[in-house]
């Protein structure tokens, strides 16, 4: 059996849903296949942006809500006419009707808390499963919706759940041994022990993807997304990147965990646990070969991989004479941000032990600067710690590469290419695996830094 997964930009229209629908038929005949969709391309988007106005008492959500309704009812009737599937159409209608009744209580209240928001945007995958379902249905084919929020079972972290694999797997092969015909599987979205909705994290449709091949023990997750594979770089800022063919698993995680959205970090994880072979495809060229993300890959004989990045991150650095010799001011300022919820991206440590530099997302900037003067304050007032000051505007950049691994001079033609092209680094970290360089730069200068790295080693 295989996971086929298709993204948003795959099911993005009626036309999309059609060419999915005929690379899904065409598999079928062959194996069994489980396959896993995420809502069309733009909805996850609107739903938030609907749950965030009526918040605040902004009205627009009720123009955002009515073009989402118009899209997935337009949609259904484009693929299916109104005289069939007559359910379907009626659930489609109920969501859209709770959906609505839901972001009014939004507007009412004023509030929306985490757990409401992973509720309100579960609907864009439920809608779309639950048309595209129907469609395949339409045509002949034995399709069954299903819902996992009845299979992947979360803890309550909202935005970003953590999967109790041993029980979701139960479920799952339950589910799959008991369904009739293929199954069309709501990617990106779970429930917790009560039954709350919960989602696994922005893009995590991959991971549900993922998920699904892991608990059926597939012999392959397939990601259909809108490019060839993996490419080398982000092809909206390096025009010369191109399709790496085979990639290990390590490699993919660093390189999506920097920023390559092509696939979710943590989809790798079941496929690593299973050694199940992950494969990136390109809806709209099936005939590409894709990518093969596995562990015993083909070597190649480029000194790195690929190379990612993340954009609009901010540095804060953590300095003075106070750090010197002090143990636990590290874990102290860890701790803290933790605590405040702040995700370290990158941290970089002289070896002095003067400074730590850390970087996060720039939305976060508030509540890190806000966590650090709280749990530091005596140590600032003391003059033993500088006052923080916090660098935004920033873009990481990670190189990525097992050939990096005990090769001598990487760093060194890295930063010489980027001091030759006149940019100015902020900060370097290097993972002690040696497979990743990241670095951090100014924003105006990122496209360039990428396209220089790529030139100096990717040609
Ligand atoms: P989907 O809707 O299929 O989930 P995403 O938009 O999440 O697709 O991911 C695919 C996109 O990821 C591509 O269109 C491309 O712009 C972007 N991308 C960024 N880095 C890379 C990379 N290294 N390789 C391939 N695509 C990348
Ligand atoms: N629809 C979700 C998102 O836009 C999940 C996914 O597409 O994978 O993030
Ligand atoms: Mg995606």
């Amino acid at each position: 059996m295989k996971v086929m997964k298709f993204g948003g930009s795959s099911v993005k229209d009626a036309g999309k849903i059609r060419n999915v629908a005929s690379i899904i038929k065409a598999e079928a005949g062959k194996t069994g296949v489980a396959v896993v969709l995420s809502a069309m391309k733009g909805i996850t988007d609107s739903l938030i942006f609907c749950a965030e106005s009526a918040e605040k008492g902004d009205l627009a959500y009720k123009t955002t809500l009515a073009e989402i309704a118009d899209r997935e009812k337009s949609t259904f009737i484009e693929l299916i006419g109104s005289d069939d599937e007559r359910e379907a159409f009626s659930s489609l209608e109920v969501m859209l009707t709770e959906l609505q009744e839901i972001l009014l209580g939004v507007q009412m209240v004023k509030e929306c808390s985490k757990r409401s928001l992973d509720l309100i945007v579960s609907f864009g995958e439920r809608m779309n499963n639950t048309v595209a379902a129907a469609y395949l249905r339409s045509t002949g084919f034995d399709a069954e919706y299903i819902d996992t929020r009845a299979l992947i079972l979360t803890d309550s972290s909202y935005g970003g759940a953590k999967v109790d694999y041993k029980e979701s797997y139960r479920r799952i092969r339950e589910k799959l041994a008991a369904v009739k015909g293929v199954p069309i599987i709501t990617g990106f979205i779970g429930a917790n022990e009560e039954g709350v909705t919960t989602t696994l994290g922005r893009n995590g449709s991959d991971f549900t993807a993922s998920i699904i091949a892991g608990a059926a023990g597939c012999e392959c997750c397939e990601i259909w997304t809108d490019v060839d594979g993996v490419l080398s770089a982000d092809p909206r800022s390096v025009d010369k990147a191109f399709v790496i063919p085979e990639i290990s698993y390590q490699e993919a995680m660093e390189l999506s965990y920097f920023g390559a959205e092509v696939i979710h970090p943590y989809t790798m994880i079941p496929a690593v646990e299973k050694n199940i072979p992950i494969l990136i495809k390109n809806t709209l060229n099936p005939d590409a070969p894709g990518t093969v993300i596995a562990q015993d890959i083909a070597s190649h004989n480029r000194p790195i991989t690929g190379i990612a990045s993340i954009k609009n991150v901010a540095l804060i650095n953590v300095e003075g004479s106070g750090m010197i010799g002090t143990p636990g001011i590290a874990s102290r300022v860890f701790g803290a941000l933790a605590d405040a919820g702040i995700n370290v991206i990158m941290i970089s440590q002289a070896s002095s032990e003067h400074s730590i530099c850390l970087v996060f997302r720039e939305v976060q900037s508030g509540n890190a600067l806000e966590a650090l003067n709280k749990e530091l304050s005596e140590q600032v007032n003391a003059k033993r710690i500088e006052n923080f000051v916090i660098r935004e505007g920033l873009e990481i950049i990670s190189v990525i590469g097992e050939n990096m691994i005990g090769t001598p001079g990487i760093a060194g033609k890295i930063f010489s290419a980027l001091g030759e092209s006149g940019i100015s680094i902020q900060a370097i970290a290097q993972g002690s695996s040696e497979r990743n360089i990241s670095f951090v730069v100014d924003k105006k200068d990122s496209d360039k830094a990428l396209n220089t790295v790529h030139d100096a080693f990717l040609v």
